[in-house]
């Protein structure tokens, strides 16, 4: 398997540290309001990454953190009128909710900053006794000048980055690129004793600290949205190499934005949408859709139409299912099957793999799912054996949940759904098969629909 490293800008063959284990870290969100659906796109694909590592056969242990004390939350909880961890806990409950909705599975941790401020203050404490931290009335800073590599994941040297630095009225500072590790704390604000005063941490401390914790010094792979790699991943980096003096990360992957109107989406601009926002008009696993049919480390741009043309796609897969399972209730179990398209047929987890192996190409894996779609439509009939409906029918749930998708019982029938069940009803009665035309029959009762014959043909109604 491909993967590519922003560490290397390279595409490299993926070997874990462990044969067959995945140590993997994504950094989560910022606990002081909905996630927005940017936000969604950088969880959906690591989400994606780990159920295709499972796929593949990997034990993954995936951790997300949630950033649950900082500045935006403090500010919005002095707004309400609430404490920070009101503000905090009532977010995570909502992302949860947000992320079950679009499919995200839980990670198998989702630490808290909040839950994890010994193990903080003991790194920071690591560093400073190692000389790349210093203290400076309460607040503590990262020496940025004694880590040699700082700027090798942004392809940055530290010349380059000092010349461009800003002069910060941070007189404190022994240079503008240090950066704060722990804050003295500000009088109402909330705070955690520690060798250097009441203060809490910085933001990228806790990425360093937790990812060491409950996944060991050497991980496999981190990642993020791109807007991560500078300054946060390169702290993280010059932290966690500084105190371990192991390599932190072997591959670091970053998400491309969703852009709207080609402008990032994001809080800051005002341009998003909320998950709950797109669900209201859209079914949330044509988001999913939309979401994988780009390469995950390209920009992807929102739009409604593109949202609408992802709702038709996964239609079209639901009806393939939907007529399979059809089929399949339908089917005749025989000793002769239809070799050829058996083999045909399973063909499609190579091809699929083969795209999905190359740096996790969903774009190219959805393509394979629709080719998988056109042979089922094109060759699967009701005469077609049980054994090989069976196979396009597992094929078919086999590839879409890796990408999280036709995933939904369907507790209704779609229109054009019914209105297939009652073509294949009228050629039954044709036939003379009284059976199966009574069978197709019941079943659309079951789901309330009710037909009448009337001289026009067959109408339909709900009930
Ligand atoms: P935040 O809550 O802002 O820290 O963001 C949580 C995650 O979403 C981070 O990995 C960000 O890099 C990512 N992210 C934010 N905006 C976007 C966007 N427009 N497209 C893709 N990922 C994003
Ligand atoms: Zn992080």
């Amino acid at each position: 398997m491909k993967l590519y490293n922003t560490l290397t800008q390279t595409k490299e063959e993926f070997v874990p540290i462990v044969p067959g284990e995945i140590k993997m870290y994504a950094c989560g969100p910022t606990v002081y309001n909905f996630f927005h659906i940017g936000n969604a796109r950088t969880f959906m694909v690591f989400d994606g990454m780990r159920r295709y590592f499972e796929y593949r056969g990997y034990k993954v242990t995936f951790v997300q953190n949630f950033t649950d004390i900082d500045d935006k939350i403090i500010q919005r909880a002095n707004e309400e009128n609430v404490t920070s961890e009101e503000i905090s806990e009532k977010y995570i409950k909502e992302y949860f909710k947000d992320a079950e909705s679009l499919g995200i599975q839980k990670a198998d941790v989702h630490p808290r900053v909040t839950e994890n401020i010994d193990e903080i203050i003991e790194f920071i404490d690591t560093l400073i006794k190692k000389g790349y931290a210093y203290e400076v009335a309460g607040d503590v800073y990262f020496d940025v000048s004694k880590f040699k590599e700082y700027g090798k994941l942004s392809k940055q040297s530290l010349s380059d980055l000092q010349a461009g630095s800003r002069i910060e009225i941070n007189e404190d500072k022994k240079n503008p690129l240090d950066f704060v590790l722990w804050k003295l704390a500000k009088p109402e604000e909330p705070s955690w004793e520690s060798p250097w005063g009441l203060g809490r941490p910085g933001w990228h401390i806790e990425c360093s600290a937790m990812a060491q914790k409950y996944l060991g010094e050497t991980i496999d792979i981190h990642g993020g949205g791109g807007d991560l790699i500078f300054p946060h991943h390169e702290n993280e980096i010059a932290q966690s190499e500084a105190c371990s003096g192991k390599p932190f990360a072997n591959y670091w992957v970053h998400v491309g934005y969703l852009n709207i109107d080609n402008k990032k989406m994001s809080k800051s601009l005002s341009n998003f949408f909320t998950t709950r926002e797109i669900a209201e008009e859209f079914d949330l696993e044509a988001l999913r859709l939309f979401m994988f049919s780009a390469h995950y480390r390209n920009p992807l741009n929102f739009s409604r139409e593109l949202l609408e043309s992802a709702e038709h796609a996964l239609e079209r897969l639901y009806n393939a299912k939907h007529n399979l399972e059809y089929l399949l209730e339908n089917a005749k179990d025989r000793t002769e099957i239809e070799t050829e398209l058996q083999k045909s047929i399973l063909e499609y987890r190579e091809k699929f793999i083969k795209v999905m192996d190359d740096d996790f190409n969903t774009a190219d894996g959805i393509a394979v799912i629709f080719d998988l779609v056109k042979e089922i439509n094109t060759n699967i009939t009701a005469d077609t054996s049980k054994t090989v409906i069976q196979t396009a029918y597992d094929m078919l749930m086999e590839l879409t949940v890796v990408l999280g998708i036709l995933q939904k019982e369907e507790e209704e029938y779609l229109d054009e759904e019914i209105e297939q069940l009652i073509a294949q009803r009228q050629q039954a009665r044709k036939e003379k098969n009284f059976e199966l035309a009574d069978k197709i029959r019941d079943e659309l009762k079951e789901q309330g629909i009710i037909l009448e014959d009337t001289p026009q043909g067959v109408k339909w109604r709900r009930v």
